[in-house]
């Protein structure tokens, strides 16, 4: 499929008069029509497309590169909107939609069948939702007047775009219509659950953390056993292979730097030391080097560049800075990189999950 094309730019921020109201209603078209536009949400850039139909879809997937077999997420603006793609559903999630939506939360759900294209549920008979909480989205969903399906709008197993030049630099010419709505929020994806036999299972972490979800639904919340390994004092590169996950996409290696990266774990003076062995070695061999850090450690590692994610004690921080690092590292050539570990616990979860994909699971515990 042929994919280069002129890409509409239009910028805007919060408050803009008369001037946002048309760009929206321009690039609301632009998705009735079957066109493929990237816009702003509260946890990272999507790439949307009318989530009915097919045609629209398979751009997406064209643009990203995407394997077929990872379904899409569909973005709603109100209610009425999911009503048309599910069926019905109990309690528990219920709960969840009034607890978190709009917000980073994704309900996987029974699909209404023929609601969505098969390309979005990639053939699965339940369909992933969420309403963002980002008031340009929401009224370019409303808009449009489709339901959107929208992934993160990158290059597919590039780092999610958290600012408009990040989808720039990965898409221009491969998509219709780019919405430049300033930076994302919280700055990593979603998270996702289903809920199965009164039981909420997270599939992805993410800003709504396990807890959080507990204490809404009051049921319990498991983690998905190929979330697991990273948790794991064992962990290593055998144990983060195991349990093939329920959602298609954590297959794949995502979000990767263009270096190579090890994330280590370890209590803090061990990590320091084995980081710059291995450092010192590596550069040796001539290669340039990189360590993501804390701000409480920085000043103890030596390396080409030495990055880090905020202090230790903001993890939300930290995981709103990660992709803006891990692209840092690419532009400044990074070839090695080696990456501490945090707490899985929290939103500590979902940074290490996005830290162990970043590394390929390539995770040493010393
Ligand atoms: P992305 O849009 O790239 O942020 O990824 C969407 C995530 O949601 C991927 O991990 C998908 O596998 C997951 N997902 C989408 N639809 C479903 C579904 N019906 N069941 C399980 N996981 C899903
Ligand atoms: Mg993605």
């Amino acid at each position: 499929m042929k994919v280069e094309r002129e890409t509409k730019v239009w910028t805007m921020r919060e408050g803009d008069g008369p001037a946002a109201e048309k760009a929206i209603a321009e690039a609301a078209g632009l998705l009735r029509q079957g066109g493929t536009v990237a816009f702003p949400t509260e946890t990272v850039y999507g790439l949307g497309a009318d989530a009915a139909n097919t045609a629209a879809v398979e751009r997406v997937f064209a643009a990203k590169g995407r394997p077929s077999d990872n379904p899409l997420i569909v973005h709603i603006a109100d209610r009425s909107q999911l009503e048309g793609i599910v069926l019905p559903y109990g309690e528990i999630a219920r709960k969840l939609m009034e607890r978190f939506w709009p917000g980073p939360l994704t309900l996987v759900l029974p699909a209404r069948p023929g609601a969505v294209s098969p390309r979005v549920t990639a053939g699965l008979d339940t369909v992933a939702v969420r309403m963002p909480a980002h008031p340009i989205a929401l009224r370019l969903i409303a808009a449009a007047g489709c339901p959107v399906a929208a992934p993160s709008a990158n290059r597919s197993g590039r780092p999610s775009p958290t600012r408009a030049e990040h989808v720039r630099g990965d898409l221009a010419g491969r998509i219709d219509g780019l919405v430049d709505g300033g930076a994302a929020d919280v700055g990593l994806e979603s998270t996702v659950v289903e809920i199965d036999d009164g039981r909420i299972r997270v599939l992805r972490p993410g800003g709504v953390t396990p807890e959080a979800l507990r204490q809404a639904a009051g049921c319990e919340v498991e983690l998905d056993e190929s979330l697991r390994a990273p948790l794991d004092p064992q962990f290593g590169e055998a144990g983060a292979a195991s349990g093939a996950p329920r959602s298609p996409g954590m297959k794949y290696a995502h979000y990767a730097p263009r270096g190579e990266m090890v994330l280590v774990a370890g209590e803090p003076e061990a990590v320091r030391r084995y980081i710059e062995a291995q450092e010192a070695a590596a550069r040796l061999a001539g290669c340039r080097t990189g360590v993501l850090t804390y701000d409480e450690r920085a000043a103890g590692f030596r390396a080409d560049a030495v990055l880090t994610l905020g202090s230790e004690a903001r993890l939300e921080a930290a995981a709103h800075r990660l992709y803006d690092a891990l692209r840092e590292f690419d532009r400044l050539g990074v070839e090695r990189i080696w990456a501490e570990a945090c707490a899985p616990c929290g939103i500590g979860l979902a940074l290490m999950n996005r830290l162990a994909k970043a590394a390929g699971n390539r995770l040493v515990r010393v």
